[in-house]
């Protein structure tokens, strides 16, 4: 794939053209943007393009330097991403070796580091530094590209813009964030930034489908992810998400049919304390289903995010009151807003089921 076959952000890929094609590229950019904008796979074409061997304004996909940038294998290209806290690797190829596979899975969306306890260390930063330092040997310049670079320390920043303030010749720097405002302002100030937006429901159903996911399950993914926190990568994955979606179609099922059994069996197949990443991930299915009921009362179908859903959501939607479904919602986003104080599971459930049943037609 190339700059131009990426869907949407056609400003983005329009100054980077520019930037190639009169060859004038900036030693340090900021790939800032949403969640699910694609800032990865734009940052990854862009270092192809850079370093591509067939003149021109993008990469040609075929050179030995794009197919090698392509696997993260290529000798000028260099990786930071975030580690977890105190992971030790016993040898540095180790460690690349890892870092490779880690940075390909996130590229690919098939994986979404966690947050919690992961860094980009001086150390790691301090060995980007030294590589970058090296002329560039098979291709026309040295790119490092750091990935979630928020998620670099106070100490790290610091080295890195020591570098951004005197960068070796032939280094370009690359850095992508959803949280660029994290990052030093000395750091924002020596960076051209390229602003993602949030690409639409149809954008997104596409460029699933380009990573290889079937049209049902992009359009589904695409259209979850935009009702909010869920993320598009964890619908196309698959099984763990389809069995907590199960759960959480049984029981608001039960809830609006006020079936008091399958409550507590969804309770049970839950798991008596469900950890916090799981509950999080059901009321946020909770509270998609709950939109989509509101949409459908509202008859504004066309929105819906779980769109092979539509039957069910018609019938349970008649067995609801007309506006207590917001009150519902009110109560759920309450509940998510809980889990950081480590609330009680079944209270918490126990409470949203409680307000269910207040909602019931009947
Ligand atoms: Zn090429």
């Amino acid at each position: 794939m190339a700059l131009t076959s990426l869907t949407g952000q056609e400003h983005a890929k329009a100054q980077i053209g520019a930037w190639l094609s009169a060859n004038r590229l900036p030693h340090a950019i900021l790939i800032a943007g949403p969640l699910g904008s694609g800032k990865r796979q734009l940052a990854l074409e862009l270092a192809k393009a850079i370093n591509c061997l067939t003149p021109g304004d993008d990469a040609c996909d075929q050179c030995s330097s794009c197919r090698k940038a392509d696997s993260l294998n290529h000798p000028n290209l260099h990786l930071l991403l975030p580690v977890p806290t105190g992971s030790r690797t016993s040898t540095d190829s180790e460690a690349m070796a890892a870092l490779r596979e880690s940075a390909l899975e996130q590229i690919r969306g098939q994986s979404t580091a966690t947050r919690t306890g992961t860094n980009i260390s001086k150390d790691s930063i301090r060995l980007l530094q030294k590589e970058m330092s090296f002329a560039p040997t098979e291709a026309p310049h040295r790119v490092g590209l750091i990935l979630q670079a928020e998620a670099m320390l106070a100490a790290g920043a610091n080295s890195l813009l020591k570098i951004l303030e005197e960068p070796p010749g032939k280094s370009i720097f690359i850095l992508v964030s959803d949280a660029p405002d994290r990052l030093l302002p000395t750091i924002l100030s020596r960076c051209q930034r390229l602003q993602l937006r949030s690409l639409t429901v149809s954008e997104q159903s596409e460029r699933l489908q380009q990573d290889g996911a079937e049209q049902e399950r992009a359009d589904l993914a695409a259209r979850l992810a935009a009702s909010g926190g869920i993320r598009a990568s964890d619908v196309i994955r698959g099984e763990e998400f389809d069995e907590l979606r199960e759960l959480v179609r049984r029981f608001i099922g039960a809830g609006i049919q006020g079936s008091e059994q399958d409550y507590w069996d969804v309770l049970q197949d839950l798991g008596g304390r469900p950890d916090r990443q799981q509950l999080e991930g059901f009321l946020q299915l909770c509270s998609a289903y709950l939109r989509d009921l509101f949409l459908v009362q509202q008859k504004q179908d066309a929105d819906i995010a779980n769109i092979d859903e539509k039957q069910n959501l018609h019938a349970w939607a008649q067995g609801l009151l007309p506006n207590r479904i917001e009150l519902v919602a009110q109560v759920l986003d309450q509940a998510y807003d809980s889990l950081s104080r480590n609330v009680n599971p079944q209270l918490l459930l126990a409470d949203l089921w409680y307000h269910l049943q207040r909602a019931r037609a009947a």
